[in-house]
């Protein structure tokens, strides 16, 4: 028997997660055609798509990356030795922050809060991550990064890499240009080779613009871009991501590792996905040459610029659900996380921490994640224990049922204990 409010949503919601923590959509929000692309490939006679292939990659998938980012890259030499197919870009950057932590202790530079990944990886081969905690400007709310602090930390603990992950996830920022060209500098003062994880690419919403790290002159070669199949077409169980780099050292170092645990990646996959890629390339095309004509002219839509503004305004909805419920929701330049501020709410429910308002929230039947656990140096954590990062990839469905529920809780058991204090 219920005995409290908490305890009544918590039956009331057992088996009813909603969940707002995990990176990935819950509905089809893939491009069709990629669907109909893959049943093409099952369903066709030519057995050479379901055998292995070129531990590189398939040629033409290769191709059409090598195509694409030579349109968006018209400065750099991209040829086909400068790309390599992995399974998932996890593997990218596994294979990438392998090759750069040559010696144990060798350090990688690390700018927090971060993808949890990275310094996993960075201890998995023997290496130290060192961070530079990036701080939330109060009058705007926007993360600054502090390239003082970035400076000091390469002259002092001189890193082999940094990690450059821009639009960022947790925060949704975008890195300017200027920003990154005084990144760039200093990669190239203190001889720091450059990770850059851009998975989010084609998501960065109006008026902010994604800038590719590697087009910067002289870059290229000192620096991995790292894509995503999950994050360009929504399949992330397709697991597929590639490498693209001017030093075609690494990525020998890379197929060196890759072929060590899956020879290459899965044929159909990569055929399927060449084959959106071409689509969605000629589409692209259209949309960029129709933006610099008439910016309010939407005629032929890319799945990604589609999908841009779709998510776009799914984050003006999760941010108004988020405020109507008393948390403080932050800016967010791109992608499909959003973080919020929980700090007044939790002390209305007598919570410590952000970790400690998550454990709350998940007893209601909602998921999200606490921004602590996005920390590549446990000192930092501290910093963002008021934070919680919430995943809006999620069908309008969700959203309204986060809405309703968020208000049952608000209406029930937040009212009540703050008719108690
Ligand atoms: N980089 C970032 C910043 C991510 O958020 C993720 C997944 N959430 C990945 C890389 C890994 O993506 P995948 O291995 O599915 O390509």
């Amino acid at each position: 028997m219920a005995d409290n409010m908490t305890d009544l949503a918590d039956i009331f919601y057992k088996d009813n997660q909603l969940n707002f923590a995990l990176g990935q959509p819950d509905y089809p929000i893939y491009p069709k055609q990629i669907m109909q692309f893959m049943t093409e490939i099952i369903d066709s006679q030519n057995s050479r798509l379901h055998q292995y292939t070129m531990d590189q990659g398939l040629p033409r998938l290769k191709s059409i990356l090598v195509k694409l980012y030579s349109h968006l890259m018209p400065t750099v030499n991209i040829g086909d030795e400068n790309l390599f197919v992995t399974t998932g870009s996890s593997a990218a950057l596994y294979c990438s922050i392998k090759a750069q932590v040559r010696e144990p202790g060798d350090r990688v530079l690390i700018l927090d809060p971060s993808y949890p990944y990275y310094s996993r990886i960075v201890r998995s081969v023997g290496g130290l991550s060192v961070s530079v905690p990036m701080l939330v400007d109060p009058s705007t709310g926007r993360w600054l990064l502090d390239t003082d602090k970035v400076e000091r930390v390469m002259k002092s603990e001189k890193p082999c890499a940094i990690i450059i992950n821009t639009p960022h996830n947790p925060t949704g920022r975008v890195f300017s240009e200027s920003e990154l060209l005084c990144i760039a500098n200093l990669c190239k003062t203190y001889n720091v080779f450059a990770i850059c994880d851009e998975v989010y690419e084609w998501y960065v919403y109006q008026p902010n613009k994604h800038f590719r790290f590697a087009s910067i002159p002289g870059m290229f070669d000192r620096c991995v871009t790292i894509g995503s199949l999950s994050k360009w077409f929504h399949v992330t169980g397709w697991r597929l991501g590639w490498a693209l780099t001017g030093d075609t050292s690494l990525v020998n170092a890379i197929h060196e590792t890759h072929a060590c645990f899956c020879i290459s990646s899965s044929t159909p996959i990569q055929e399927a996905t060449a084959r959106m890629i071409e689509w969605e390339y000629e589409k692209l095309i259209v949309d960029h040459s129709v933006e610099k004509i008439d910016h309010a002219n939407q005629l032929s839509l890319s799945y990604w610029t589609e999908t841009c503004h779709l998510l776009s305004e799914k984050h003006e909805k999760i941010a108004k659900i988020l405020t109507d419920f008393g948390l403080k929701p932050l800016p967010v330049d791109s992608g499909y996380y959003i973080l919020a501020d929980c700090t007044e709410l939790s002390a209305k429910l007598n919570l410590q921490s952000g970790t400690a308002f998550v454990t709350w929230l998940s007893r209601q039947g909602i998921q999200c994640a606490p921004l602590a656990m996005f920390c590549a140096n446990n000192d930092d954590s501290q910093r963002y224990e008021h934070m919680v990062r919430f995943c809006f990839i999620k069908s309008d469905e969700t959203l309204r049922k986060l809405s309703e529920r968020l208000d049952f809780i608000k209406r029930t058991i937040v009212s009540q204990v703050s008719n108690i204090q």
